[in-house]
């Protein structure tokens, strides 16, 4: 450290603390210049602006402005009142101007963001919302929409309480009420995620692979039934893939492509990728499913990472064998790790996404983990769930707006 740098911090300045202050608001019908024409009328008591904040909601304008007082009492303030009501009256919008000293309080520790997502969001859902947000002793600092399709998506910014608690009593609200809602701590960490990393079978496709190959050789019951249970965490699951992918023994190789064929992506799942590329996100899958799915879905959604367990084809037909170490639950999770790492992003900044109990590892060790239509099981367990069937809504857990992913749409067609 040079001889010139102070050795302490100078202390915070806070310009408007303790100076008189004007609150301004005005209320009406939204038109161009209205916001040019409040400062102009301002202007001439030559104030400062401390904090400006405008909404427009059906056409209507709400435009608050905190100005420090003009220097003069009396005559001065009393000139500036009376400028900017008339001048408000001659647009017929309302005007309100609150005296007051200082700034907006500062917001309290401990931020979150808390999206709801409703389909449709009652009214009575919000007051439950509310009401357990202020139970937790955390204040609503500001909400906005995010959007209004496929579901409407509502973000509250919440400051006063830990994301834990607000995140624990938020999750028994949210079941109660039948809405999801997701709660994710704020600041820098969620603006810097890189990572995205899917679970494949019923998260990015609506279908479970195997299931896919057990019709084709006609045993799809038997897998259907070893399936549920492995998700349901009541079957080892390399055990119960070995039992399922024995009972595909002998089936012909022609199948892969039917079944490549047959996969459904789920709703909103290019919209999702496409605009985490755009956003310069690196984009994964691992799955315990098969590499002969999830290569073709790599090439087809240009993922940067997939990895599966590999059916082992001999003279073009399946062995009913695994080639290779087993992709598990705990294989995820490292899969997730090697990601991380051959990414160059640390794990707090990834975004794991899944439904089954072998994601649970995975969504545990990612920065922020999504329980997606997920088993009760894994939703308790994940940071955040969604169970409409959009695979679009996780954005906005990210605070991503429709608006944005639409414009972006709108202006670049060359997307995945
Ligand atoms: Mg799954």
């Amino acid at each position: 450290m040079s001889a010139l740098e102070p050795t302490q911090p100078p202390p915070a300045i806070e310009p408007a603390d303790g100076v008189r202050t004007l609150l301004v608001k005005i209320f009406g019908k939204d038109r161009p210049g209205i916001t040019a024409g409040l400062f102009d009328t301002l202007a001439a008591y030559a104030v400062d602006v401390i904090d400006i904040e405008q909404v427009v909601t059906r056409g209507r304008i709400v435009l608050c402005a905190l100005i420090t007082a003009p220097a003069q009492v009396g005559t001065s303030e009393g000139a500036l009142r009376a400028t900017v009501h008339s001048w408000a009256e001659s647009l017929r919008l309302e005007a309100e101007i609150l005296s007051g000293t200082g700034d907006n309080r500062p917001r309290g520790s401990g931020r979150s963001h808390v999206t709801v997502l409703g389909n449709p969001l009652t009214a009575q859902s919000t007051a439950a919302i509310a009401a357990s947000i202020t139970g937790t002793g955390g204040n609503i600092d500001r909400i906005f929409r995010l959007a209004k399709l496929p579901v409407t998506a509502v973000e509250f910014a919440v400051s006063g309480v830990a994301t834990e608690p607000l995140r624990t009593a938020l999750a028994t609200t949210a079941t109660d009420i039948g809405v999801d809602v997701a709660v994710v701590s704020a600041g820098l960490q969620r603006r810097a995620r890189r990572l995205v990393v899917m679970d494949v079978d019923s998260t990015l496709i609506q279908d479970e692979v195997i299931e896919l190959f057990a019709a084709h050789a006609g045993c799809e019951a038997e897998v259907a039934a070893v399936t549920e249970r492995a998700m349901r965490g009541e079957l080892d699951f390399e055990q119960s893939l070995h039992e399922r992918v024995a009972l595909l023994a002998g089936l012909d190789v022609s199948v892969v492509e039917k079944v490549r064929a047959d996969v459904r992506l789920t709703p909103g799942a290019r919209t999702l990728i496409r605009t985490l590329k755009r956003l310069g996100y690196q984009v994964g899958v691992v799955s315990g499913g098969f590499t002969q799915v999830t290569d073709a879905l790599r090439e087809r959604l240009s993922l940067d990472f997939a990895a599966a367990n590999t059916l082992e084809i001999e003279n073009g037909v399946l062995t009913g064998r695994v080639v290779g170490q087993v992709v598990d639950r705990a294989g995820k999770a490292r899969l997730l790790r090697t990601f991380a790492e051959q990414a160059g992003v640390p794990l707090a900044q990834t975004v794991a996404i899944g439904d089954g109990a072998n994601d649970l590892d995975m969504l545990n060790a990612a920065g922020l983990g999504v329980a997606f239509n997920a088993k009760p099981l894994v939703r308790a367990a994940a940071h955040a769930a969604v169970n409409v069937p959009f695979l679009d809504t996780v954005l906005y857990l990210l605070g991503i707006s429709r608006e944005e992913v639409e414009s972006a749409d709108e202006s670049d067609d060359d997307g995945v």
